[in-house]
């Protein structure tokens, strides 16, 4: 599969085939390309200092925000459109079209971009403002579907539009080459990385569930010992409550399950349980699960942030704190890798800086009286 994707144009580094061990360690950037998506994965493993880490154990952090347009969804667009052009699904000058939270679709449109797809993305109403904006700085249309709808209500919208003009519909949460995509990248590259190491924990939450059940699989069957742990938002309980849809059977949300909330952890368990992750769980399935707090997802992005210099988005944050959970309950000498999908960046407009937001009233207010009285 190496060398499928070697042939895509995608993965360069892996050009070698087998030569892509230990030895090719860091060889995938700093070299020159012919375009911009050749520059997705091979994303670096960084160590977490004791400021986090709990004692005696270490977490490593999987950036992907190294990825071209900062988010792990960078390898989606990646598997998807390729796979789509090697099987004839998608020919010059087509219409792509996908429902997604914002991350993928600023993929997807750099995928079109740089091949000169049009695209369409439909995005569900309470999902930040900046990832519209983005998407539409790299030529994509954006249709904004109503809040009460969720993530059903824009799935249902692209299904719709794709059908009625017979554009390319993505389909993230079903399409195998999702998963299967982290199985050759995210997976190998992990293994790569720690070859000669011990690694004992892989620490992630689910969108579509590509991920986990891609690069989960990769990881089991190289390193059988290994514990993959599941994280979900404590006020989206589909995994933790048997629910496998936030919605009511007919579809509707009113009165549906109780245990649901709106969450922060964007990007994180659309309102069901996708066909890629139900598969993961079914085959590999996941040894270690923890509901996370949204406040905890929080206060961990900015933790990551003040004490590591490491600048991920919320779900990057839910990530860290499932592995520091699990560190504290793992035997001593033991190392995790957690996922931080995506960049801080992407969240200026939403509670992860809700409290720098206030603060910055107050510095203005103290720069125009010109006589700061904060110290550094
Ligand atoms: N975090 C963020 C911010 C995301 O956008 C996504 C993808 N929706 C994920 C995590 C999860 O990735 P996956 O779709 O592979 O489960």
């Amino acid at each position: 599969s190496e060398d499928a994707f070697a042939m895509a144009g995608c993965f360069p580094f892996m050009s070698g085939g087998a030569a892509a061990g230990t030895a090719d360690r860091g060889k995938g950037r700093g070299r020159v390309y012919d375009n911009v998506t050749e520059t997705v994965g091979n994303t670096p493993c960084v160590k977490i200092s004791d400021a986090i880490c709990p004692k005696g154990r270490t977490i490593y952090a999987k950036l992907e925000y190294f990825n071209p347009l900062s988010s792990v969804k960078d390898r989606l667009a990646c598997a998807i459109i390729e796979d789509a052009e090697k099987t004839g699904k998608l020919k010059p000058g087509d219409t792509v079209i996908e429902a997604t939270s914002g991350n993928t679709g600023i993929a997807v449109a750099m995928l079109c971009a740089q091949r000169g797809y049009k695209c369409v993305i439909t995005m569900a109403e309470p999902f930040s403002i900046e990832r519209r904006k983005l998407m539409r700085f790299l030529g994509a249309k954006v249709i904004v579907t109503p809040k009460a709808g969720k993530g059903s209500g824009m799935v249902a919208k692209a299904k719709e539009l794709s059908e009625k003009h017979g554009w390319f519909l993505c389909r993230q949460f079903e399409n195998e080459a999702n998963a299967k995509f982290h199985y050759d990248t995210t997976g190998q590259e992990i293994l790569n990385d720690f070859s000669g190491m011990k690694l004992d924990y892989f620490v992630l939450g689910y969108g579509t569930g590509g991920t986990f059940a891609g690069a989960g699989k990769a990881l089991k069957e190289k390193l059988p010992g290994i514990k993959v742990c599941l994280g979900e938002p404590a006020d989206a309980p589909l995994v933790a409550s048997g629910t496998k849809s936030e919605r009511n059977p007919d579809g509707s949300a009113a009165g549906s399950h109780p245990a649901f909330k709106p969450h922060p952890i964007q990007g994180w368990t659309p309102d069901f349980i996708p066909k890629i992750t139900e598969d993961g769980i079914a085959t590999t399935g996941y040894d270690e699960f923890v509901p996370i707090p949204g406040e905890a997802a929080i206060q961990m992005s900015q933790q990551l942030a003040r004490t590591q210099g490491i600048f991920t988005g919320i779900s990057g944050g839910a990530s860290m704190y499932a592995a520091v959970e699990m560190a504290k309950k793992a035997p001593e000498g033991s190392t995790l890798v957690a996922m931080l999908a995506d960049t801080g960046e992407r969240y200026l407009s939403t509670p992860l800086f809700a409290a720098i937001s206030a603060d910055m009233n107050e510095e203005e207010l103290e720069i125009s009286k010109s006589t700061p009285s904060f110290q550094l």
